[in-house]
């Protein structure tokens, strides 16, 4: 069921913290213009194009209109730009010529004749396929799309996004329904107008749409309301298990009940049963982006590797849109963003996203202790950090979020997203323990992002406002505690807090559920912890870690191993060598083609299979099992 009207008009997207950036010298002469009028066509979307027409209200004179380049969920400057084509300019009936800045390719500069007061701009949007690298366009497929109004805006210079009024409209393939937190002013057959809105809440504002779509309310009568919109490729997928919703449900009850506010007017998960479309989860402040694979919720082991992808992106609506870091917090879609604060706009919200998991039943207590020990298992393997910190990981985002999977124990990668999970499990569990049990990160949330509820805002904050919350809740020396654990190069992970809440990580030869439901699904062989090495399906090597057994026999990346012990390869085959390696005195013989040539490895290694597990220290307090309860009585269904 699309979202209908009665919203107020015109709600403005307020910074309550006043940025860092001076205001543009045009914004001190002039007023931003009048709203600007959008109009996405998007009937011919299964055709993978979008046509789109503005108005912008301006004067004669020199004009620079900006594409938006860094968008705030990416942290990066990766606005899909390649993928804007048909750009033309007209005033007064006549075409303008432009020029693409020569610096800034997100810039383009016209010249406004005399006597017009606006400028009407066509373009299209190419919509792509998932490809092996992130690509933001790959949005739609033959019977759905996901409108990222970035895609389609032009705004002009000199004005912060805030103070930029857009009025949008829509037209959709004939039959396609819809789904979005926008306001909508009204609706005629396929086409919606939406109420006028500020150009940073249109671009937080992305509308799902399509053939298949269901709607599934999870807070019925309640407010804020909060509901799950699913669009799929196929209407079997819709058929969302009634479990699933249930846990859902739960999920925005253990949600109200951390955080006891809600800084939106309502919530949206706009989830995408797709193979057509990027996977991703995107954050925003009234919805998130959600898509997956279109078998997911119907495969056990997808759907456990999935468990965790909503309650992070809800979690963001507080952590991450309401409180963002300042260095995140730009005026408008043009200025750099630095990412040194992101161990807690994306750390902290993966761990309270995993909290949030179990304490809605999306995972089990025990599956969650198999999460966080795959966890510090991938950290305590991580050759990089010898030369990286944690740190670095966050302030060099922009470059990691692009790079390779190939090496990324040695280059790192986005480490700042699992690696907080360990350092603020710490925090947790030293909070519980400096306040004999009296406080915890659940009172951290209350305070840090405390009500107002209601309408969008951003508050921002920098890492002296984290640590005065945190002595707040309990007195104790934070600054240095981050400092100590974000700037190390120790050859170890954090896991102080894994010990801290009365566990302790270990290796044995039973499977850990997370990791195997990993191997099921992407068909590979991970085996970081015996010999260093993570292989594709067809044995393409992803990933040897230096210093490890197979890396030190001359294994490398890109590689692909085609024998094992003399047999031809598979995953199956290399696990039952490397199981048979503690009763075997000989290595274990490799057979790798290496850009053409063979080479034959000897891994000199008899430890057997040794996947990771969180073991119980008997006699220290459970905090960790604490923190995973539900703070909210489970009704009976
Ligand atoms: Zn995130």
């Amino acid at each position: 069921m699309a979202k209908q009207g009665g919203k107020s008009l015109g709600v403005r997207f307020i910074l309550i913290v006043a940025l860092s950036l001076a205001a543009s010298p045009a914004r001190a002469q002039s007023p931003p213009p009048g709203p600007i009028k959008i109009s996405v066509d998007a009937t011919h979307a299964p055709q993978r194009i979008l046509h789109a027409k503005l108005v912008i209200p301006t004067r004669p004179g020199p004009l620079t209109l900006y594409y938006p380049k860094w968008l705030p969920a990416d942290h990066s400057p990766d606005g899909p730009i390649s993928n804007l084509v048909g750009l033309k300019f007209t005033a007064g009936g006549k075409e303008i010529p432009w020029h693409q800045d020569l610096v800034d390719m997100y810039a383009f500069n016209l010249d406004i004749p005399k006597g017009t007061n606006s400028v009407e701009v066509s373009l299209d949007f190419l919509l792509s396929a998932p490809g092996p690298t992130i690509d933001f366009s790959a949005s739609g497929s033959a019977k759905l799309f996901i409108l990222m109004w970035n895609q389609v805006v032009l705004y002009p210079k000199g004005w912060p996004a805030a103070d930029l009024i857009f009025n949008p409209a829509l037209t959709l393939p004939k039959g396609w329904k819809f789904n979005t937190s926008l306001p909508i002013a009204s609706q005629s057959g396929n086409t919606i107008s939406f109420s006028p809105v500020p150009l940073d809440l249109l671009i937080d504002s992305p509308v799902q749409s399509g053939e298949f779509v269901r709607v599934f309310p999870l807070s019925p009568g309640a407010k804020p309301p909060h509901e799950v919109d699913v669009a799929s490729d196929d209407a079997w997928a819709l058929d969302v298990p009634p479990a699933l919703i249930e846990n859902y449900k739960r999920l925005v009850a253990e949600a109200g009940a951390l955080f006891r506010s809600h800084h939106y007017r309502d919530y949206h998960f706009l989830l995408t049963l797709s193979d057509n479309v990027l996977p991703l989860g995107q954050e925003h402040h009234e919805s998130s982006d959600d898509r997956v694979a279109e078998h997911t919720l119907v495969d056990p082991n997808a759907r456990l590797l999935e468990a965790g992808l909503f309650p992070h992106e809800f979690t963001h609506s507080w952590n991450g849109q309401y409180r963002r870091p300042e260095g995140l917090a730009t005026q408008d879609f043009q200025q750099p963003m630095k990412g040194n604060l992101l161990w807690v706009y994306e750390g902290l919200t993966e761990y309270l996203g995993t909290v949030l998991s179990a304490r809605s039943g999306l995972l089990t207590p025990q599956q969650t202790r198999e999460k966080i020990a795959l966890t510090a298992s991938m950290l305590e393997h991580r050759a990089g950090r010898q030369w990286r910190s944690l740190q670095n990981t966050a302030d060099a985002a922009q470059i990691l979020y692009f790079a390779p999977q190939e090496w990324a124990s040695y280059r790192r990668s986005v480490d700042f997203y699992p690696e907080s999970v360990l350092i603020w499990l710490d925090v947790d569990t030293m909070i519980r323990k400096l306040t004999n049990d009296r406080r915890s990160m659940d009172d951290f949330c209350r305070a840090f992002y405390a009500p107002p509820d209601g309408q969008p805002v951003i508050k921002t904050y920098n890492f002296g406002d984290l640590v005065s919350t945190l002595n707040q809740i309990a007195p104790y020396n934070w600054r240095s505690f981050f400092r100590e654990r974000l700037d190390s190069t120790a050859p170890t992970a954090p896991l102080g807090g894994i010990t801290g809440g009365g566990w302790k990580l270990v290796y044995t030869d039973e499977p850990n559920e997370l990791l195997a439901a990993g191997e099921a699904v992407s068909g590979g062989g991970d085996f970081t912890a015996s010999i260093g090495l993570s292989v594709k399906g067809d044995g393409t090597v992803i990933d040897a870690i230096p210093g490890m057994p197979a890396f030190e026999s001359g294994v490398s990346p890109y590689s692909r191993i085609i024998g094992v012990n003399g047999r031809q390869f598979s995953v199956d085959e290399l696990k039952r060598a490397i199981r048979d390696s503690e009763s075997n005195s000989a290595a274990i013989e490799i057979v790798a083609t290496n850009t053409g040539t063979l080479e034959t490895h000897e891994i000199r290694y008899h430890g057997g299979n040794r996947f990771p597990h969180l073991e119980r220290t008997e006699g220290s307090p459970d905090y960790l099992d604490e923190i995973l309860k539900s703070l909210t009585p489970v009704s009976v269904h």
